[in-house]
């Protein structure tokens, strides 16, 4: 018994901890611990759950790495509907908006119309439900009377508090997105016909995952600004706004109070450039009465309220001329034809390339060589070619031939029936393609081989040094020293990075090896189901089919791949190279030699940008600071370091050169 109370006392602490640093990190911006250090908590946390399953809350932060399956989501009733906004395109319309407003209200002998000012994102909207202090619901909007109950996955979702000031039952409403660098990193992960279009199809995606364990993995991130049922009811939505930042919510924080329609004008103006420097995708910005209390009084339509208005960004266009059309050739063979444009300046950078897709969507366009054409960047991270401005077709267009033969190798290309893209079947030797493999193997979420990138993988598989990621192993230091740009430093640096690369884990191995349609999340179940590679090897497509996630065209291709007959020597050389081919001989670990160090870099380093230096120290379990002090521990000083050398010399502090440091490491 005491021993319980003893436990409810330290989980309650930890939990307390735990969402604190939460809050640092995921809305303030402000980590005070490492990610090491935050896992720790966290490992500490469910490790006394699991000992006192009796105390095990849906608050607990452990609720947030997912785990339950959902069969089937249960339909819930939203206590007022989650109508949408109506939107606009038009600056007029938000001026009529805004007279209509103040006029209404003035029927009312209303003289109060300052108007709230925010950013639209570009996501799902949800509804929140806390109830003394705790998230009891999130839904989704579904038809905006009924939605979905998803609270297990929105559980998930670190900006989402689990826990609040008991402020008596309110609901919250909110836009769930993905940022810009998260969803890039999703796709990456996912076999290619399997990527999302762009953020806003990742998110609504993923809401609908039955697996919460793999909602946790995509970051997912939550934005408030509607907040309903207080006590003591605050009559202004920017209060509301800020209240709801106090309890713990983050608002984005680009929201602003417009009295006028010329301020309206000008956040709308000031945010139409700024917005493509954020790290997420917003499409507008919504206009809010400030004044609560007259929402009523203006009521709605059928469809949406009258007292605001979503004014939408036009899809950001460019007219530019399609200067010729390349081959591309992926790492499973696939042919993509890419557009070489006149460059041109389109949201912010500058364009010269543009996906075709595939040549269903060149005879959809009838887009030719030379025509001039229109570009687009809406939601999607690539702009694409979206017209041709016919009208204006010069005389030498030329039409765009689909290439007989592989660009790269020569093989004449097939196409399966019933898909749409051509591709080369030469797999054993078309240089595209092992340089294709070689790039995904040492991709971040693969084996995360940083040294090995493009320029060299060109080099290793133009002069046949490498044919397939198993040579990588058997490089050695004097054979890398004589390429271009390489030198012995870069030599040692990727036979260490490599020989690094043994101790990751299988479950990385399996994804890593590019198999067609295995992606991070079926390499995961892979690994679980088969612990080994022989193991799965022996696997038939029937048993593999069995594997949760897993269908017969993934079963079929696993064991096409198993199947080719240079199978067996190549894993023979990835078995000599000493790579994890059972989850026993996993044995990723990272050293702790920064342990309790707090580090500052100053200067330019060359070989790390700044980000994963830094990330580098924290996965040690060292701190990375800002600003030297006598505690600093540790001075990594770059080319051209400033004041914060003289400094820490000044204080006495270690100081060490790059070299040093990635001794260290
Ligand atoms: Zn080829």
């Amino acid at each position: 018994m005491t021993d319980s109370i003893h436990a409810a006392e330290r989980i309650a602490k930890l939990r307390q901890e735990i969402e604190r640093h939460n809050h640092l990190y995921y809305i303030e911006a402000k980590p005070e611990l490492s990610d090491y250090e935050f896992d720790k908590l966290l490992e500490q946390l469910i490790a006394l759950e699991r000992q006192f399953p009796d105390l095990v809350t849906p608050d607990s932060p452990s609720q947030r790495v997912g785990g339950a399956i959902t069969k089937e989501f249960v339909s819930v009733t939203h206590r007022e509907p989650m109508l949408s906004l109506s939107n606009t395109y038009s600056p007029g319309d938000v001026e009529e908006f805004y007279n209509r407003v103040k006029k209404l209200l003035a029927l009312e002998g209303v003289d109060e119309h300052e108007m709230v000012a925010e950013l639209k994102f570009d996501g799902v909207a949800i509804s929140l439900l806390y109830r003394d202090g705790l998230l009891v619901r999130g839904a989704t909007r579904g038809d905006g009377v009924q939605g979905d109950d998803i609270t297990v996955n929105i559980r998930t979702i670190p900006t989402v508090p689990l826990k609040i000031e008991d402020v008596g039952e309110i609901e919250v409403r909110g836009e769930v997105f993905m940022r810009k660098e998260d969803f890039e990193q999703l796709n990456e992960s996912r076999p290619e016909e399997e990527r999302f279009a762009n953020p806003r199809n990742a998110t609504a995606g993923t809401l609908k995952l039955q697996d919460s364990a793999e909602v946790a993995c995509r970051r997912m991130s939550f934005v408030a600004y509607y907040l309903k049922g207080i006590r003591d009811e605050s009559t202004a939505h920017f209060s509301r706004l800020k209240l709801l930042e106090e309890l713990g919510f983050s608002t984005g924080n680009h929201y602003q109070l417009c009295r006028e329609l010329h301020d309206i004008n000008e956040f709308i103006a000031e945010w139409s450039e700024k917005r493509w420097k954020l790290p997420y995708e917003t499409d507008g910005v919504v206009l809010k009465l400030n004044a609560v209390t007259l929402w009523d009084k203006l009521g709605a339509t059928a469809k949406s309220p009258r007292w605001a208005i979503a004014w939408k960004y036009p899809a950001q266009q460019a007219r530019t001329v399609l200067n010729a059309v390349v081959f591309q050739v992926g790492r499973l063979g696939t042919i993509t034809p890419v557009a070489e444009l006149e460059p041109v300046l389109l949201a912010g950078s500058t364009v010269s390339r543009s996906t075709l897709h595939n040549f269903d969507e060149i005879g959809r366009l009838g887009v030719m060589i030379h025509d001039r054409v229109i570009i687009e960047k809406s939601g999607e991270v690539i702009p694409k070619v979206i017209s041709v401005v016919l009208e204006e077709r010069p005389s030498d267009t030329q039409p765009i031939v689909i290439p007989s033969n592989c660009p790269e190798c020569g093989t004449p290309l097939a196409r399966t029936e019933g898909e749409v893209s051509y591709y080369c079947a030469n797999e054993e030797e078309c240089p595209a393609q092992i340089r294709g493999r070689l790039l995904h193997f040492a991709s971040r979420n693969a084996m995360d081989i940083k040294s090995l990138g493009k320029a060299l993988v060109d080099q290793l598989v133009a002069i046949r040094l490498v044919k397939d990621v198993g040579d990588l192993y058997f490089l050695q230091e004097p054979q890398l020293e004589k390429l271009e740009r390489m030198g012995r430093k870069s030599a040692q640096n990727l036979v260490r990075a490599l020989d690094e690369s043994r101790a990751k884990s299988y479950e990385r191995l399996l994804y890593a090896l590019g198999i067609r349609h295995v992606g991070r999340a079926t390499a995961r179940e892979l690994s679980q189901a088969y612990p080994s590679l022989e193991a799965l090897m022996q696997a038939s497509e029937e048993q593999l089919a069995t594997v949760p996630d897993i269908g017969p065209v993934v079963a079929h291709s696993i064991c096409d791949y198993f199947a080719k007959p240079s199978v067996p020597h190549f894993l023979e050389k990835l078995n000599a190279a000493g790579l994890p081919l059972s989850a026993s001989e996993s044995t990723e670990q990272i050293n702790r030699n920064f342990e309790g160090l707090t580090v500052l870099f100053t200067g330019g380093l060359d070989r790390y940008d700044r980000l994963t230096a830094s990330e580098l120290v924290m996965e040690r379990g060292g701190r990375v600071v800002n600003s030297v002090s006598k505690k600093t521990g540790l001075v990594v000083a770059g080319h051209d370091p400033g004041s914060k050398l003289d400094k820490a010399l000044k204080l006495g502090v270690r100081v060490v050169s790059e070299d040093e440091f990635e001794a260290m490491l």
